[in-house]
């Protein structure tokens, strides 16, 4: 008989982690309380970077925080009720950015990204949607001249890991982005990646595959999961109670709260990103762009040109702050000043982001046949594929072929 695997969670990460249970021969079982690849995993920018590989934490960074906070168009924003919950995180994430440490991180955030762009035209092979992955270039912009410096941390660790690196004026910026407005004066572009035009449709395509693939879906909320005395994990769901020998935790930022009756008390925060679709924008994108000034990406998708980024920390729980999203009709017109900013879609989703930039995976201690593979922060949708095979092996007990110490959870 197959043997079985249940994951909790059908984002990117959940889904990916199905196939490749499901092509090592297991029986798989997907519990999400929503559609597939609707948390997250649907409104990211769609960035598929196999050079990603500077954490969001480094040196320095503390002192732009402050700026940041009182700034409503500021890249990160803060509820103030929020405040005694934040504290203690964003010490841990300060601390991670200390510059002996970012080699290790730089290495492990790669050793995940690195195949990406190839896992995801194999994994779409046969799905009718191998068009939701192209070829891109990410372009860095910036409107002052001076704003790249080669010899700073975040391009020397890029630099030392391969990464084609361009640095260009603005004739070479608006050839590339013939779009992006005279004001924006340099830019770098890095090659030889992908970017997803509809990023949730690629998670849908792969969740069908798995379905076809005979993996099951339940549509249920997980309340609860514990071991029973026979060292079986019992789910306890709204839609009653199920049993399971291989548990594979993939519930992005709310999997801290699965595992806290467990003894758990991880760092994971629920970094909430925005984004604002421009459905008519009247203007194309070539490439992802991020804008290095304001800090967020826009990208033409098949649903128009979208926008998205932000740090908005408020917990897990609080409802959406629109305003987040609608600073990107003025940041978009600066950036594009031809695009129509009429007809958006405004969407909101929480990032599962540990203070190091690194998910968790892996066999969790003393919980025999319990993993985890959630906390991928901004990178899931890039990282997802690969930690699909990674997690994968390690539930069969084969040999992984990346060093898996930068991810195990006893690091907290
Ligand atoms: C604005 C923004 C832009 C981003 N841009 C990029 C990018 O360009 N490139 C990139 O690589 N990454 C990007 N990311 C990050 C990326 O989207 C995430 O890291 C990734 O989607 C995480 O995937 P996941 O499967 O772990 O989580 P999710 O997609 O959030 O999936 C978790 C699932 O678990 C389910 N779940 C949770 N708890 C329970 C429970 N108790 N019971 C049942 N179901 C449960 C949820 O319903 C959800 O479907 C971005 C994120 C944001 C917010």
């Amino acid at each position: 008989m197959a043997e079985r695997a249940t994951i909790i969670g059908a984002g990117i990460v959940g889904i990916c982690t199905a196939i490749s249970l499901l092509e090592k021969g297991f029986d798989v079982l997907l519990i999400d309380r929503n559609e597939p690849a609707e948390g997250a995993s649907h409104g990211n920018a769609g960035v598929v970077s196999p050079w990603t590989c500077v954490p969001q934490s480094m040196p320095g960074l503390w002192r732009s925080i402050p700026k940041w906070l009182f700034d409503p168009e500021g890249p990160i924003a803060l509820r103030w009720s929020y405040l005694p919950e934040f504290i203690p995180w964003v010490i841990k994430f300060l601390a991670a950015g200390k510059e002996e440490g970012l080699p290790a991180i730089a290495d492990a955030m790669q050793a995940l990204n690195r195949p990406n762009v190839d896992l995801y035209r194999q994994l779409l092979v046969g799905t009718g949607s191998e068009h939701l992955i192209v070829d891109s270039m990410y372009v860095h912009v910036s409107r002052n001249k001076d704003a790249v410096d080669l010899k700073s941390l975040a391009w020397k660790l890029r630099e030392e890991r391969g990464v084609p690196i361009e640095v260009v004026g603005p004739e070479r910026l608006r050839e590339v982005e013939p779009e992006l407005s005279p004001s924006y004066k340099t830019g770098v572009l890095m090659k030889g990646q992908a970017r997803a035009i509809d990023p949730g449709g690629v998670g849908k395509a792969l969740a069908e595959k798995a379905r076809r693939m005979g993996a099951k879906f339940l549509k249920a909320g997980v309340d609860r999961i514990e071991q029973s005395p026979t060292g079986e994990w019992n789910i306890h769901t709204d839609a009653g109670d199920r049993k399971a020998t291989n548990l594979i935790i993939a519930a992005g930022a709310w999997s801290a709260r699965l595992l806290e009756p467990l003894g758990y008390d991880l760092p994971l925060e629920a970094e909430r990103g925005y984004h604002l679709i421009f459905q008519n924008p009247g203007i194309t994108v070539n490439n992802s762009i991020m804008d290095a000034d304001a800090k967020f990406v826009a990208s033409s998708m098949a649903a128009g040109v979208r926008c998205a980024g932000t740090a908005e920390f408020a917990g897990l729980d609080a409802s959406p702050d629109y305003r987040r999203a609608q600073t990107f009709v003025r940041l978009a017109k600066h950036l594009f000043p031809d695009i129509n900013t009429k007809d958006t879609i405004e969407w909101m989703g929480s990032r599962p982001s540990f203070p190091d930039s690194l998910p968790c995976l892996g066999q969790i201690p003393r919980k025999k046949g319990l993993f985890c593979a959630f906390g991928h922060s901004h990178y899931g949708f890039g990282m997802a594929p690969n930690t699909g095979r990674v997690v994968a092996s390690i539930v069969t007990g084969e040999p992984v072929n990346i060093d898996l110490t930068p991810y195990q959870i006893s690091r907290f």
